[in-house]
């Protein structure tokens, strides 16, 4: 069925179809470098296990993947050390923002799941205390399950996130003062800073991710990135935990695992047959990009093709 779809035209339909008072939202600007990325770009890629591809608008341009790049952290954490992760952090979704202090007192410095930031930190200090070079490594292995050789940091991003990172520094040290966080507060925070200034097109999204749609397994370059049973686990965190506070909507409206950056971008995955990734700046008041849950809700509504 996915096959006779015209997705490059459907793509374009849909795009066609947001009115002005899809207009809405603004672009990040607490991350001064993310405040200066043009608010109109719009880009949508599919491509399927199969290796088609389906593209749209500004989809070959890239952009800040952000918190995406939280999921390929985990991935490469569970690898080395297996579940004991889950000592660290839950599984649960937080309901709370993205970058919330107040649940993390009360529940005793550990982070309700892998994707809000602290969370996220909380894995960095699992791949500070377990690589020797933290930051070539990680991109070493992002690199090798993407398949693509010229994924990078941006150290202008990274550096942005670091001047005006203050909420994810108290995050880090409240932690820390827990029991939560075991290496160097500085050394922490600088791996998560230059893990969310990855930069990549839409098209790179989804090829990177396909994995999680193929059983653990990128079929592009037919390399095993992780285990069917981790593969099942973090698309179950997706689906629960990847929108923030917004998981649930996310789930109701368009139905499929996903996760969102404040780059702008989203990917989601339908399990045995894509991976779609739509990118446009402007963010709703969560944190998540109000024209990419719109268009994804059309795609799997008018497509029929949700996991539920
Ligand atoms: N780098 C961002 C931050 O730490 C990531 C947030 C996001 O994409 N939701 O706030």
């Amino acid at each position: 069925m996915l096959n006779e779809i015209d997705y490059e035209k459907f793509f374009c339909e849909i795009a066609g179809r947001l009115n002005e008072a899809d207009d809405y939202g603004k672009v990040a600007d607490y991350i001064p470098a993310l405040a200066e990325v043009d608010p109109d770009k719009l880009g949508i890629h599919l491509t399927t296990i199969e290796g088609k591809n389906y593209a749209f608008g500004d989809s070959n341009e890239r952009f800040s993947i952000q918190s995406i790049a939280k999921v390929l952290s985990l991935t490469l954490a569970l690898k080395i050390l297996g579940d004991e992760v889950w000592q660290r952090v839950g599984v649960e979704p937080s309901g709370t923002a993205f970058n919330s202090l107040v649940q993390l007192e009360y529940e005793n410095g550990i982070p309700r799941n892998p994707f809000i930031n602290a969370g996220a930190i909380v894995i960095c200090d699992i791949l500070v205390s377990n690589l020797e070079q933290p930051k070539l490594e990680l991109l070493n292995f992002i690199k090798k399950a993407s398949g693509m050789s010229n994924i990078d940091y941006s150290s202008e991003i990274a550096d942005s996130e670091k001047e005006t990172g203050f909420r994810n520094m108290a995050l880090a040290n409240l932690m820390k003062d827990f029991g939560n966080i075991h290496n160097d507060v500085d050394s922490v925070l600088d791996l998560y800073f230059h893990l969310c200034s990855i930069k990549m097109t839409c098209k790179e999204v989804a090829q990177t991710f396909l994995y999680l749609a193929a059983g653990g397994i990128n079929p592009i370059t037919n390399t095993t990135v992780i285990s069917l049973k981790r593969t099942k686990r973090i698309n179950a965190i997706m689906q629960m935990c990847g929108f923030y506070d917004e998981a649930g909507e996310f789930a109701f409206r368009v139905g499929l695992p996903g996760k969102s950056g404040v780059g702008g971008g989203i990917f989601a995955i339908h399990p045995e047959k894509y991976c779609i990734v739509v990118w446009s700046p402007k963010l709703n008041e969560v944190g998540n990009s109000y024209k990419g849950i719109k268009i994804l809700e059309a795609v799997t509504t008018e497509t029929n093709s949700s996991i539920f």
